[in-house]
């Protein structure tokens, strides 16, 4: 690891706990397009987006027009009320699109959000390509986390990704990785970056229904103290009020994470791994606010 050149390697409190909005120059619609693909297809990657699975939304609070690119319009109500997210824009996957091929055309398989005034409708914008019919079946799940982490924030930019890497789905399949305190403590051990890009360790959340209200609401807590959340026995959350980029990286740290670990139980936990000292050593060294060691 590199103390320079990366912004998550430096000391003291990264920008995330800042709470620091983008400031003008605002990026345009399509580096953002181009962010969304890029991180569909660094998912993908890690074999972490099998056929359909996993989708991503970014919320942005500056003005953007998005007529040219998406000019087909229809209102549609929100799954539940986003009262802090009225006049802003959520880029989100469309339902049934695959994670690898939005780079290649990011118009046909994502939709973009207006939310009304009154945070409970809004306009959807596609593209005449547009090969979807519903936005992902995670929707809510990904309006309440922008609308929780505006809400406490301020953030104008705010990206939500969903994956299932399989070493975490695998390992929360096992009971004891339910518990989160356990989890972070195995799972934080291998690298020396992953305290520091994880300081508040990984959350855990029971399994429960894909796209229910239950799963919507332990979200959206675990997810106000976690840059990361598990969902047992289906995938992970991650957010990030940087950048998709951002939020992919928790992903990557988090999954490499559970591949050391998986690796470690496959041959008989002869491993070390990092002991509480070091990993303390490293937390002092670079400033990490954490309560996980
Ligand atoms: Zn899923």
């Amino acid at each position: 690891m590199t103390r320079s050149g990366g912004a998550p390697a430096g000391p003291g409190p990264g920008p995330e706990e800042a709470h620091m909005a983008i400031s003008e120059p605002f990026p345009e619609l399509d580096e953002i397009l181009a962010s969304i693909g890029e991180g569909g297809r660094r998912i993908a990657t890690i074999d972490a987006a099998e056929g359909a699975a996993g989708n991503i939304s970014v919320c942005i609070g500056w003005p953007i027009d998005v007529r040219r690119r998406f000019p087909m319009t229809e209102e549609i109500p929100l799954p539940q009320p986003a009262p802090h997210l009225a006049g802003m824009v959520l880029i989100v996957t469309g339902s049934g699109r695959r994670l690898r091929d939005i780079a290649a055309d990011p118009a046909a398989n994502l939709g973009i959000v207006r939310i009304a005034e009154d945070g409970t409708v809004g306009t959807l914008h596609t593209s005449p390509r547009r090969l979807f019919d519903r936005l992902t079946s995670e929707w809510n799940s990904h309006l309440a986390v922008h609308d929780d982490t505006v809400a406490r924030t301020g953030t104008n930019i705010h990206a939500v990704v969903h994956a299932q890497p399989p070493h975490l789905t695998y390992l929360s399949h096992i009971p004891a990785y339910r518990d989160e305190a356990w989890l972070s403590r195995r799972l934080l051990r291998w690298e020396p970056e992953t305290i520091i890009n994880l300081p508040a360790g990984i959350g855990a959340l029971p399994f429960m229904l894909p796209g229910s209200e239950a799963l919507m609401q332990a979200n959206v807590e675990s997810l106000r103290t976690h840059r990361i959340v598990l969902w047992s026995k289906h995938g992970v959350m991650s957010r990030s009020d940087v950048s998709v980029t951002r939020a992919v990286d928790r992903i990557e740290y988090a999954e490499t994470a559970a591949r050391y670990e998986y690796m470690d139980l496959v041959n008989g936990e002869r491993a070390e791994g990092l002991t509480l000292d070091e990993m303390r050593a490293v937390v002092e060294a670079f400033g990490v606010a954490t309560t996980v060691v």
